[in-house]
């Protein structure tokens, strides 16, 4: 008899997993479809032995000092700013914007924040609340470095115009009027010293806690006996799709390697503009990796239709509502905890997947 049958080895399951087992002794098995833990994070040496991650770059940060505490148990890290440049009007030019991109974009001498910050004030819109992914952009910065670097990244992203997503899309990117070009400002960021599979394989190696991969949960159902379940996979699957689909965009991801130690200035090139790929990442910037090899990885995005990797919920008003009855049928089930990116349907990062693990741990342990 398992105390818990926990659905999904990425970050939610695997962090409630160890709390679980290890702060109250509780026997667990963790099941997950794929033929390897850690969900979205997961990372591999390709074929050339660079390390590269499976379902898209995974740039840890966060504020949260608990998050990084906890994780710390099971890592060591490569502290590391993310820096990530656009592509814009045949130029790279540090993004999110700062002084310097106004300067090497328009010519400009831009040489204070408050001169930056006069310069936004005169092209910005005039909107207090902004309603929609649009309105976020062009109420700080105006409609032309919209058009250069949100609205063309955006429709490849999203295949859906700006100002039909929420407001929380683009309100991720910051706005500088400083020289700042880190992609984060977090207190705590960087990478796993010996990547993130390195890490799950440890918080998962305690001995009250049994790995099952390549399993649907649902062929368990009927023969392993178990006390409660935390499911985070997808809420509409697990109700077998009874109200709708839940829409997501999915990926495409082309790989190249390169016998050169670098192929790009940094680790993230936007391409608002040009060609179907919207970024290109290069991952021996990120991981400190040495090698006389490079790998990049062009990201295409698509929808996720009916048998593609689901990664990004859509945020849009509409899904929401959808994702509410999902939410309300949840609540009626006693022995199933929702939890995680794909169980909530929220555009979560990683350390806010961590933190609400760590939340929910809690309240069971205290619940026991
Ligand atoms: P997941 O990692 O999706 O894990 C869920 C697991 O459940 C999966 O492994 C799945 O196989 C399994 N599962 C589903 N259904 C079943 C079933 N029926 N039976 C068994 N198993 C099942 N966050 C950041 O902080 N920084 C970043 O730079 C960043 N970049 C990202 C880039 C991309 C392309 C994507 C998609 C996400 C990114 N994220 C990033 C977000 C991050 O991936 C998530 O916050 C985090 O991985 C979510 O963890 P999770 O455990 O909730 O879900
Ligand atoms: N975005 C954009 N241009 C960029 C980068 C981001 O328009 O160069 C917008 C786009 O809508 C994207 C959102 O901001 O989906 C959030 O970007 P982020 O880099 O956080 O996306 P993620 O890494 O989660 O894919």
């Amino acid at each position: 008899m398992f105390d818990y049958l926990i659905v999904g080895a990425g970050f939610s399951g695997s962090v409630l997993a160890e709390r679980l087992a290890s702060q109250k002794n509780k026997k667990i098995l963790i099941v997950d479809k794929r033929n390897h833990i850690g969900g979205n994070a997961y990372d591999y040496y390709n074929e050339h032995g660079i390390l590269i991650h499976k379902y898209g770059p995974h740039w840890f940060h966060t504020n949260d000092r608990k998050v990084f505490e906890y994780l710390s148990a099971f890592t060591a890290w490569r502290y590391h700013y993310h820096r990530v440049q656009s592509y814009v009007d045949g130029m790279l030019v540090p993004f999110p914007i700062n002084r310097d991109t106004l300067n090497m974009l328009y010519g400009l001498d831009l040489s204070s924040p408050a001169a930056v910050q006069a310069y936004y004030d005169e092209v910005k819109a005039n909107i207090n609340n902004p309603a929609d992914a649009e309105e976020m952009v062009i109420s700080q910065v105006g409609e032309a470095l919209y058009n250069k670097f949100f609205k063309g990244y955006t429709l490849k992203q999203w295949e859906i115009h700006p100002r039909d997503l929420a407001a929380s899309v683009t309100a991720r990117i910051p706005v500088r009027t400083n020289r700042d070009d880190r992609y984060f400002t977090d207190t705590y960021q960087g990478m796993p010293k010996h990547g993130y599979t390195a890490m799950f394989q440890r918080m998962l190696s305690h001995p009250n806690i049994s790995v099952m991969q390549q399993t649907d949960y649902r062929e368990l159902l009927q023969t392993v006996p178990y006390r409660k379940m935390i499911y985070t996979g997808p809420i509409d699957s697990f109700f077998d799709y009874k109200f709708g689909k839940l829409p997501y965009r999915s990926l495409r991801f082309e790989h190249e390697t390169f016998d050169q130690e670098f192929h790009q200035p940094c680790q993230q090139v936007n391409y608002p503009n040009e060609y179907d790929f919207t970024r290109i990442v290069e991952w021996k910037h990120a991981t400190g990796q040495k090698s006389h090899l490079t790998t990049i990885t062009r990201e295409y995005a698509l929808d996720a239709g009916d048998d593609l990797e689901r990664y990004y919920p859509i945020p849009r008003a509409i899904n929401h509502d959808l994702f509410n009855k999902y939410k309300a049928e949840a609540a009626q089930l006693d022995n199933v905890l929702f939890c995680g990116r794909l169980a909530d349907y929220k555009y979560y990062n990683m350390d806010q997947v961590v933190a609400r693990a760590l939340m929910i741990a809690e309240k069971e342990l205290k619940d026991q």
